[in-house]
């Protein structure tokens, strides 16, 4: 039986989630609490408390500073739900005979989801969904605190020959601002600076 990564589809040997997705997982795992304590700073000033700005909120009046997107997301605490759902999903698939884990912070959460990554890539088919709930949290998180994830640049396709008979790897190569050593993820085949304009002007399946 074939697998694929349940995230980015390429295939796999066995499991559910490709290595580079889960070792992405478990960053975002890591992240997470950091990026939703800073959401907290975002919205309560120094100097005053979080009841006052409710009461700032519901006033009739003058347009409320505080930014309701973010005000939104604290008062649901949906990272917090939506991380401890999978918690609990993990845990009913693995350990079926266990009560369900208690509510817990979202970081200590986060925290047990990494420890048990390995099982969760090679075992549990829900993987690439959880994966992707995931990276949509840490990307809305990141557009509240105003610090986006980086943009990807595209710079080709990878032109590593992968047989004798002229086809190539064909994987999309794309780098972040500062990254300049790059790997392709299905060939491995390394790209430098040096390599970026060869990737530029010979294309696959482009005329000549
Ligand atoms: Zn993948
Ligand atoms: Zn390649």
């Amino acid at each position: 039986m074939s697998a694929s990564c349940g995230l980015c589809e390429r295939d796999l040997e066995h499991g559910y989630l490709c290595e580079r997705d889960t070792v992405a997982l478990a960053a975002r795992l890591a992240q997470l609490p950091d990026l939703d304590a800073e959401l907290t700073m975002h919205l309560v000033p120094a100097r005053s408390g979080f009841g006052e700005l409710v009461a700032t909120r519901s006033a009739s009046g003058p347009r409320s500073p505080i930014n309701e997107a973010v005000f939104d997301e604290l008062h649901d605490n949906r990272s917090a739900a939506v991380v401890h759902s999978w918690r609990v999903d993990v845990q009913r698939e693995r350990w079926p005979q266990h009560t369900a884990p208690p509510p817990a912070a979202l970081a200590v959460d986060c925290r047990w989801l990494g420890m048990e990554l390995e099982w969760i890539a090679a075992e549990y088919p829900a993987a690439g969904e959880l994966a992707r709930e995931v990276r949509e949290l840490e990307a809305q998180l990141r557009s509240l605190v105003g610090d986006p994830v980086p943009r990807r640049q595209r710079l080709g396709l990878c032109v590593a020959a992968i047989d004798g008979e002229g086809g190539v790897c064909g994987a999309v190569i794309s780098r972040l601002p500062d990254e300049t050593r790059l790997v392709c993820r299905w060939c491995s085949t390394p790209y430098g600076p040096e390599d970026w304009l060869t990737l530029k002007h010979f294309q696959p399946g482009e005329a000549a």
